[in-house]
């Protein structure tokens, strides 16, 4: 693992405002859309359509502070205060930066409990081979490549700054390698400076839907927390708009793809994940297109994830990370109440928009879910659902105490080859900011907010 010092980096290292006392937050405005800010303002006396004003200060200018929402008149900004409303959006509390451009955060929502928060400039190759991704950002549901998505699907494209390119350090292959290993410290929270030209082409955000996670898959740090709390609309969505704010992402313009895949499972916070994708479609103006929610198999979330208008349903991804149901019920105890086949049914139900496809997720561990005979079951398994699909292969990200071990390249090549000498197309996720903790199934607070 990388700290400043093993890399010569001699930023001082820092605590935010983190050591600040959590203050909850009483009345947030921000998790509320365009309806009940309008309502909010009526029932203050005022018109409906201050709750426009308020939704175009919250959330297109990103405005953190009620008494900077200067289209509303002051004595309202000043008794909406004295009602105890504030802004109240999530914060970045501290920032871990990884030597390949990726950022982990700490996000603080309604109380002192955080959440992780991943930036990741160039996305992870978790995107390639899905077509709906291909739609230019300017010109919404126009078909066929951009420059940079080509560039991007192009897999042999190294990632600027990835630590391959720059001789990083390896990294554990297996939890008895972690002993002794130093927590990632975190370093000054400088936002990014504006107008400076940005430094990448694309990026993918990922965003948590819960405090910890109470599906135990046998393989995730995340679990070792076991279940805290469910997150709000508002501190899901917030986790996004504060890392948009902090690159200064122009949305509509910049290419930027969120994918619901850090701590915590969606479709156990059903409705608290489909608020926050409203809102981030409908206030914040990101395609559902370009968001990704995934799921380690909740059946009655899917169902519900299948009635969801086209307008507002991000593409959907499974964590299969199993050929079978023996193995998969070993490593995912979630297998034993909702079997592959009964998850697969659920997701036959979702109506596809044309191009789009099934992400299959598979997290090779080696020896147990890595062989030859695991590639060809799983593309009998993907076969045999007849869904437009892909599978994104994942090497297994290493953890303290987590007792498996990392594939080895040749392994998790000769999968992906076997995929697609099947016919189905497979891409290989690249690992970002593990050096970090940031990368899949990594997630677990190293340093409490
Ligand atoms: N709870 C949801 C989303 C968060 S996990 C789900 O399980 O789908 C996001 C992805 O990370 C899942 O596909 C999961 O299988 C994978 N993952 C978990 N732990 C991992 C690890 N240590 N290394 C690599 N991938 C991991
Ligand atoms: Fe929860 Fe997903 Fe981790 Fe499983 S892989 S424990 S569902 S966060």
């Amino acid at each position: 693992m990388l700290t400043p010092a093993m890399t010569g980096d001699s930023r001082q290292l820092v605590s935010l405002d983190a050591a600040k006392p959590a203050e909850e937050s009483l009345r947030p405005l921000f998790g509320l859309d365009a309806n009940a800010l309008a309502a909010r303002m009526v029932a203050a006396g005022e018109p409906a359509w201050r709750g426009k004003q308020l939704v175009e200060a919250i959330y297109h200018q990103r405005l953190t502070e009620l008494s900077g929402i200067t289209t509303l008149p002051k004595s309202l900004r000043i008794r909406l205060t004295a009602e105890g409303w504030e802004v109240g959006r999530p914060r970045i509390v501290q920032v871990f930066q990884s030597v390949d451009g990726t950022e982990r955060y700490l996000v603080r929502g309604r109380d002192a409990q955080t959440v992780e928060t991943v930036w990741m400039p160039e996305g992870d190759d978790g995107e390639s081979g899905d077509e709906t991704d291909l739609e230019s950002p300017t010109t919404p549901g126009a078909p066929g490549l951009d420059f940079e998505t080509r560039e991007s699907t192009n897999p042999t494209r190294p990632v600027p700054n990835h630590p391959q390119n720059l001789g990083a350090p390896s990294i554990p292959r297996s939890s008895a390698e972690w002993v002794g290993n130093p927590e990632p410290q975190p370093v000054l929270n400088q936002t990014v400076e504006e107008n400076k030209s940005k430094p990448w082409n694309r990026a993918t955000i990922c965003v948590s839907s819960q405090v910890g996670c109470a599906v135990n898959c046998q393989f995730c740090l995340t679990a070792k927390l076991g279940f805290q709390r469910n997150l709000d609309a508002g501190e899901i969505a917030g986790q996004v708009v504060a890392v948009l704010d902090r690159h200064q992402v122009e949305v509509g313009r910049d290419r930027v793809n969120l994918v619901f895949m850090g701590m915590g499972e969606p479709f156990l916070n059903y409705d608290n994940f489909r608020a926050a994708v409203r809102l981030l479609v409908e206030e914040v103006g990101i395609s559902p297109r370009r968001m990704t929610a995934s799921t380690s198999g909740i059946v009655p979330g899917i169902e519900r994830f299948a009635q969801e208008p086209a307008a507002v349903r991000p593409k959907l991804a499974i964590s299969l990370n199993a050929p079978n149901d023996t193995i998969r019920g070993e490593i995912m105890p979630i297998n034993r109440k909702w079997p592959i086949e009964a998850v697969m049914d659920a997701v036959g139900l979702v109506q596809l928009r044309p191009r789009e496809r099934i992400t299959f997720e598979y997290v090779l561990l080696a020896g147990v879910t890595d062989q030859p005979q695991h590639a060809a079951e799983v593309a009998r398994l993907v076969r045999r659902t007849g869904l437009p699909a892909k599978v994104n292969l994942i090497a297994w990200n290493p953890g303290p105490g987590i007792a498996y071990t990392m594939p080895q390249p040749a392994a998790v090549e000769a999968f992906r080859h076997t995929l697609a000498a099947e016919g189905i197309p497979a891409y290989v996720r690249k690992p970002r900011g593990r050096d970090i903790f940031a990368a899949c199934g990594q997630l677990k607070r190293t340093v409490e907010g």
